[in-house]
C-alpha cells in the first residue's frame, strides 16, 4: 500500500534496500539461532576410541613425542589410568568399552577355558569369535547401533565378532598385516562418508609386541615410541585433511603398560608341584591352574609357601579390589607373580624380557591416556581415573543411555568443557567464577536478545525505508538505535 505514493525509481531503491536488509536479518538470524543449545545438537557427536597395545603411561617422557604433546596441549591428559585386572589385552580392552571389571564382562583372560561351555578360547584362533565369549556384556558398538546410530571398527578386540547378534556396521576383520595407516583411511572414510558413523575403535598391536621382546626398559624401545608418535601424527593428518579434526573426539588410549623381566627372576612350578595334578590355563604373570578331580587342597597347599613372588589364591579368596572372582571362567586356583617374575614350570619355558598382566594399581602397568575435541576441556591435566570410567564418559559424549557398569561419570566429569570446574574449591570472590556449566544458559538469553532485536531492526529498517519517502524530515533517532546493535552482533 505504501509503495502507491512514490515512483518506480523509489520503489526500486525501497526494494533493493529491503532486500539487504532482509539479508542481514536472515544471516545475524542464522548466527543467533546457531548460539541456542537446541541447534547445537544438530553437529552430530562423534568419537573416535584408539588403542596403542602396550603404550605404558610414561613412553612418552623417553623421546620426543611432539604428537602426543600437541594432543596434550590441545586437550586433556590422564597421567595414571588404573586398568582392569588382569592387566591383558582382551580383558582391558572389552573393558574399556562395556565399563565392566573382568569378572563382569567374561573376557577373563587371552586364553581361557570354560567349563560349562567345555570350550577354551584363544585370543589367537578364529573360535575366539565365537559369540557366547563375548554375549555377557554388550560392547559401545552395539550400544550405538541399538540407538539407531552407526559404528566402525578397525582391528578392535572383540570387534569382528558377532555380539548379541550384532557386528560393527562396518568393520575389518582381524588381520595383523594390514598397516596401520589402512586401518586408518577406513575409519576416516566411515567418519567421512555421506552416512557418517559417529562411534569408531583403532587397534595398532604396537608397543606392545616390541615391549614383549625388548623389554621395556631397552634404549631400542626408543625408536619404537617414536614411531607410535609418529602414527598418531599420520592419524592427526588425515582427520584434519577430512576436516574432522576439530569435529571428532580423539581419545588415544591403551590398554596396559609393561613391566621389565629378567631370566634371573622365575618361579618355577615343578619344584613344588607335579604336572599331573593340575591345567594350566593362561600365561605368565596371572596363571589359573584346574586342579584334577579331588586334587585342589594339594594343589593350594603345595603352592602356598612355595615362593614369596608368588601369590597363590582359592578363587574365592582373591582380593576383592581385583574384581577378579565372581565368573565360571576363573579358574579354582590363580596364581599372580609379583612385579618383574615369571612364573613358569622349569627354566626351558621361552621367557620374555617385558610382559604385563600383573596388578592394576603398579604404575608401569599403567596405559598411557590423552584426548581432545569439541568435548573435551583444552590443557587439562588429572592425577587419575579408572579405566571403567571412560565408558561412562564416552557414552556422555555420544549422547548414549550407557548399560548397566562398573564406572563413574561423575569422577571423570571434569575432564569434559560441559564438566563441573576444574578446581574443587571456588576463588572467595564475590562474583562467581566462569565455569563452563553457565554457558548454554549465557547463549540462550544472548540468543533470544540478538533475535528480539534482529525483529525489531528490522521492521524499524523496514519502516524507515517506506516512510523515509513519504514523510520528509524524519527524525533518525530510531534508525540509530536499531543500527549500533546489529553492527555489533556482526562483529561477533
Ligand atoms: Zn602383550
Amino acid at each position: 500500500m505504501c509503495f502507491l505514493s512514490i515512483s518506480r525509481t523509489q520503489v526500486h531503491d525501497c526494494i533493493t534496500s529491503l532486500t539487504g536488509v532482509a539479508m542481514a536479518v536472515f544471516l545475524l538470524g542464522a548466527v543467533a539461532l546457531a548460539m541456542l543449545p537446541g541447534c547445537e545438537a544438530e553437529e552430530p557427536r562423534r568419537l573416535l576410541l584408539v588403542s596403542f597395545d602396550g603404550f605404558r603411561w610414561d613412553y612418552t617422557q623417553r623421546v620426543a613425542t611432539p604428537n602426543f604433546q600437541a594432543l596434550v596441549e590441545e586437550g586433556v591428559r590422564v597421567e595414571h589410568v588404573e586398568n582392569a585386572f588382569i592387566t591383558k589385552t582382551f580383558p582391558d580392552h572389552y573393558s574399556l568399552v562395556t565399563g565392566l571389571h573382568v569378572e563382569s564382562h567374561g573376557i577373563v583372560g587371552n586364553l581361557m577355558y570354560d567349563r560349562d561351555l567345555n570350550l577354551t578360547f584363544d585370543m589367537d584362533l578364529p573360535d575366539s569369535r565365537d559369540p557366547r565369549w563375548w554375549d555377557q556384556a554388550v560392547p559401545l558398538w552395539v550400544t550405538n547401533q541399538r540407538a539407531g546410530l552407526t559404528s566402525g571398527a578397525a582391528m578392535w578386540p572383540g570387534s569382528d565378532a558377532e555380539i548379541h547378534r550384532t557386528y560393527p556396521t562396518h568393520f575389518l576383520p582381524y588381520n595383523a598385516s594390514v598397516p596401520f595407516e589402512d586401518r586408518v583411511r577406513s575409519l576416516v572414510g566411515w567418519f567421512a562418508q555421506e552416512q557418517p558413523i559417529s562411534f569408531g575403535v583403532l587397534y595398532w598391536e604396537e608397543p606392545d609386541i616390541s615391549g614383549h621382546l625388548l623389554g621395556p626398559e631397552s634404549p631400542l624401545m626408543e625408536p619404537i615410541i617414536a614411531d607410535i608418535d609418529a602414527k598418531l601424527g599420520f592419524l592427526r593428518q588425515q582427520l584434519k585433511g577430512a576436516g574432522l579434526y576439530d569435529r571428532v573426539n580423539l581419545v588415544i588410549t591403551s590398554d596396559h603398560g609393561m613391566a621389565q623381566m629378567s631370566a634371573e627372576r622365575l618361579v618355577e612350578l615343578d619344584a613344588y608341584l607335579s604336572r599331573d595334578l593340575y591345567t594350566w590355563i593362561d600365561k605368565s604373570p596371572v596363571v589359573g591352574l584346574l586342579p584334577k578331580e579331588g586334587k585342589l587342597e594339594e594343589v593350594y597347599r603345595s603352592l602356598l609357601n612355595a615362593d614369596p613372588h608368588l601369590h597363590v589364591y582359592k578363587k574365592e579368596d582373591i582380593p576383592e579390589r581385583f574384581h577378579f572372582s565372581h565368573n565360571a571362567r576363573i579358574m579354582p586356583i590363580v596364581l599372580e607373580a609379583v612385579e618383574g617374575w615369571t612364573i613358569v614350570r622349569n627354566k626351558s619355558d621361552a621367557i620374555m624380557m617385558g610382559n604385563h598382566g600383573y596388578d592394576n594399581t603398579l604404575p608401569s602397568m599403567h596405559p598411557v591416556f590423552v584426548a581432545r575435541g569439541p568435548a573435551f576441556r583444552r590443557r587439562y591435566s588429572k592425577a587419575s581415573a579408572r579405566a571403567v570410567d571412560l565408558y561412562p564418559l564416552m557414552c556422555h559424549i555420544l549422547a548414549l543411555s550407557p548399560e548397566p557398569h562398573n564406572g563413574s561419570l561423575a569422577s571423570v566429569m571434569d575432564l569434559l568443557q560441559d564438566g563441573p570446574p576444574p578446581t574443587p574449591a571456588p576463588p572467595p570472590t564475590p562474583a562467581p567464577p566462569p565455569h563452563r556449566a553457565s554457558e548454554p544458559a549465557y547463549a540462550r538469553v544472548l540468543g533470544s536478545l540478538m533475535g528480539v532485536a534482529l525483529v525489531v531492526g528490522f521492521l524499524l529498517v523496514f519502516l524507515r525505508q517506506v516512510t523515509q519517502r513519504q514523510l520528509p524530515a524524519t527524525p533518525v533517532s530510531n534508525l540509530e538505535i536499531s543500527r549500533p546493535l546489529l553492527q555489533d552482533h556482526l562483529e561477533i
